[in-house]
């Protein structure tokens, strides 16, 4: 499986990191007809070096939301523990987007943890 994104979309979710960083930024995948398309902020979200992931849950969340993205301020992209515990109970895939938040820097996880690739589109 690869993840399609949007070009734009991608550009606002990179500088969603960086505006957040040092802070943990996180927000739910949209897609239509296969490709993300849409960021969705979460509202009253505190983004902390605590991590930002439990808040998810505070949201409803509709069947066109695909799955995750969140940034590690570090240049690390692995899952932490509570990640992969967070990926395989909800969505199909899930960004982690690392310093210094460019394409470069983002990885895209399957439920199960393991690595997506992804190619960026012009929808
Ligand atoms: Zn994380």
């Amino acid at each position: 499986m690869e993840v399609q994104i949007e070009d734009e979309t991608l550009e606002f979710l990179l500088h969603a990191c960086k505006s957040t960083h040092p802070d943990e930024f996180a927000g739910f995948l949209r897609e239509q007809k296969g490709v993300i398309t849409e960021i969705l902020l979460v509202p009253g979200t505190i983004f902390g070096k605590t991590g930002s992931i439990v808040n998810y849950w505070n949201l409803p969340i509709d069947s066109s939301v695909s799955g995750t993205a969140h940034s590690h301020p570090s240049a690390n992209v692995t899952p932490s523990p509570s990640d992969l515990r967070f990926f395989s109970v909800f969505g199909k895939y899930h960004a982690i987007i690392g310093f210094p938040y460019t394409e470069q820097s983002i990885q895209f996880y399957a439920r199960d943890g393991s690595r997506l690739s992804h190619k960026v589109v012009t929808w």
